[in-house]
């Protein structure tokens, strides 16, 4: 092998960059050139790349964001479109490619697998929803910078008598929510796989936290919870009908509403892409180089239609297809466990 591609797709998540950068200088060091490609799958088809030296990724370990960009491109499920991804793979003498991205990105690679150039993913995305994997390039970097804010908002509410109702995101999954919130002892968690009932299970338990002497509240929101059933993407975990019966469609409704009811003032805060930014923590500069390593080696020994996974505190691979089959259900014992500690 003597050229490989490598592209991020999707969203972005810090870490990706030191992915990259694990790539380009492990496949250097076997004698392979890398050829960068702008935007996902998009640039790919519009041939938007360019060759990657070992010094233009040198200082990109702890570098926020991805330096080659990415995109959202849905055409690329149409064969003819994956065929110009092919011919243009052919031309620049691309002989396998690495994504860096979720499992829609995995989807693409094993599609451009089937139709003739060698794939291996790497699971970059802040999600941490890629169930072959105990772990993804930016989980570990987003969750600290969730603590770090829900600490800073824990701040002001319990300066002013507040409750902080901090919505957090989640890729139609409520994991994010429900560790941020174990983490920082939020009072209530909200999560799109369990259903709840906006007066009890948020405004009784409050009022009786209230009447115990607490005087400040953390409540988190999984932005799901309030998605439109129109957001096709995250349709499966959606409760939106029940969360509209309720009024409560959206965080500026849920927050006067409860202010109303609960009689505790109240800010409403959306995290929103904020969770995306900045450096990597240690951990994941750490995983995106191994996970970066251990892709070149799986092109170098021709295996493809691969993903590359932590199994196990271990960095190793699956088939793309057994890894997008799996189901991770959601663990309801966790979310009793952090009500029940909080209270
Ligand atoms: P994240 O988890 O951060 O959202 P993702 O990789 O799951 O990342 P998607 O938007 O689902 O993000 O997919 C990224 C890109 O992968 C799409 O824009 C498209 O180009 C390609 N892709 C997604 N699904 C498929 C599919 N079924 N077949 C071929 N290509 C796909």
């Amino acid at each position: 092998m003597k050229t490989i591609g490598i592209m991020t797709s999707g969203g972005d998540s810090p870490g990706m960059n030191a992915a990259i950068r694990a790539v380009v200088k492990h496949a250097s060091a076997n004698g392979i050139k890398v050829i960068g490609i702008y935007n996902g799958y998009k640039g790919l088809v519009e041939k938007n790349c360019a060759e990657l030296s070992t010094a233009s990724v040198e200082n990109l370990y702890r570098k926020g964001g991805t330096v080659l960009k990415t995109a959202r491109f849905v055409d690329f499920k149409k064969p003819e479109v994956i065929q110009k991804a092919v011919e243009n793979c052919n031309s620049l003498g691309i002989e396998g490619m690495v994504v860096i991205g979720g499992d829609g990105s995995f989807r693409g690679a094993r599609d451009l697998t089937h139709a003739g150039i060698p794939c291996v993913g790497i699971p970059g995305t802040i999600d941490n929803d890629i169930v072959c994997t105990e772990d993804t390039i930016g989980f570990d970097s987003s969750m600290n910078i969730i603590i770090d804010c829900i600490s800073k908002l824990r701040d002001t509410s319990e300066t002013l008598d507040r409750c902080a109702i901090v919505e957090v995101m989640g890729a139609g999954a409520g994991w994010m929510a429900l560790e941020g919130g174990i983490a920082t002892g939020a009072d209530v968690i909200l999560v799109p796989e369990v259903k709840f009932d906006f007066q009890k299970d948020v405004i009784d338990l409050i009022k009786a936290k209230k009447a115990n002497g607490q005087n400040n509240f953390i409540i988190v929101v999984a932005e799901c919870v309030f998605f439109p059933e129109s957001n096709s993407k995250h349709k499966k975990n959606v409760n939106f009908e029940y969360v509209n019966e309720q009024g409560i469609e959206n965080i500026d409704k849920f927050t006067k509403r409860f202010q109303a009811e609960s009689g505790v003032e109240s800010r409403g805060t959306v995290l929103g892409h904020i969770q995306r930014g900045g450096a990597p923590t240690f951990h994941d500069c750490i995983l995106a180089t191994n996970m970066g390593v251990h892709a070149v080696n799986l092109l170098i020994e021709n295996k493809s239609k691969r993903v590359v996974v932590m199994q196990n505190g271990k960095v190793t691979d699956f088939d793309i297809d057994e890894g997008l089959s799996m189901k991770k259900p959601f663990d309801k014992e966790r979310l009793i466990m952090a009500t029940n500690l909080n209270f």
